[in-house]
């Protein structure tokens, strides 16, 4: 037993996923996948599947707060991966866990509207979301509607992306890692990480598949990486490429239209 390496942990705050393709599932599998010991505390939970989302139920903030404590208790966290919150009191709840537990390495995704169209977050929430997470993150990990939302900016090219992101640096973001997919750039996506005077791309073909689970896949690939000690921009290529492949290798599962991700 003596010399079996003692994986470095990583916490995943998020919603459940009953289809196992993305939120706590999707996270669970990356941490696994990545050779980093997963803990999670279940924010929200969905009845979902391929087809979309069922039905959510919000656990009691006490319990999200009872559920982070017992993890910060106990383990050494490396790095914590924040997905599906729901509501302002559970972003207060988080926000104040955090702190208390002087959390680092957090990669916030600001899960807001899934890809099947089911809404994550309340729309009375977004500005709790920048006001109390925002600056507890090390990077923010928004898709292009999430960036709009976000900014108030609409986002039709690169360079409307690029002053988005900007503009989230000015609200409190230490970083911004924009993924592109949504964006209309040919036969090619490119993810874009911003910090304060330096600027990442990260270039991939375009797959055409509609698959579910990319975004949590994403956040908590660079809260992995994190925990391993990779820099940012080395965490954030890794997770580009991760997602990347893990979409190549997605297979078709249930009834519905979205593919899941392969995380090995
Ligand atoms: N379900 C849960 C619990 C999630 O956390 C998320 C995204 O973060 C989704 C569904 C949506 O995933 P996707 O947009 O990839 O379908």
């Amino acid at each position: 037993m003596s010399d079996v390496r003692v994986p470095q942990c990583a916490l995943t705050i998020a919603g459940s996923d009953s289809g196992g393709g993305a939120g706590i599932q999707a996270d669970l599998k990356t941490f696994a996948a990545l050779g980093v010991h997963g803990l999670s505390a279940i924010a929200a939970l969905t009845a979902q599947n391929t087809r979309g989302v069922q039905a959510v139920e919000v656990p009691a903030a006490s319990f999200v707060r009872a559920q982070i404590d017992a993890c910060f208790d106990d383990f050494d966290i490396a790095a914590v991966k924040i997905g599906m919150l729901a509501n302002t009191t559970i972003i207060d709840t988080v926000a104040d866990a955090l702190l208390a537990h002087r959390a680092t390495n957090v990669v916030l995704d600001p899960v807001m509207i899934a890809t099947s169209g089911a809404r994550l977050l309340a729309a009375d929430a977004v500005d709790t979301l920048i006001r109390r997470l925002l600056p507890l993150a090390c990077v923010v990990t928004p898709n292009v509607p999430e960036l709009e939302t976000l900014t108030g900016m609409p986002i039709r090219t690169a360079e409307a992306l690029q002053a988005a992101a900007q503009k989230l640096l000015s609200l409190g973001a230490a970083a911004v890692m924009a993924k592109g997919a949504h964006l209309e750039e040919g036969s090619l996506v490119t993810d874009r990480l911003f910090m304060a005077g330096e600027h990442f791309e990260f270039v991939h073909p375009r797959l055409a598949v509609e698959a579910h689970g990319t975004g949590c896949t994403f956040a908590s690939a660079i809260a992995a990486q994190l925990a391993k000690g990779a820099t940012l921009p080395r965490a954030c290529a890794n997770a580009s490429e991760f997602v990347s492949e893990a979409l190549k290798q997605g297979y078709s599962v249930g009834r519905g239209q979205l593919h899941l991700l392969r995380h090995i």
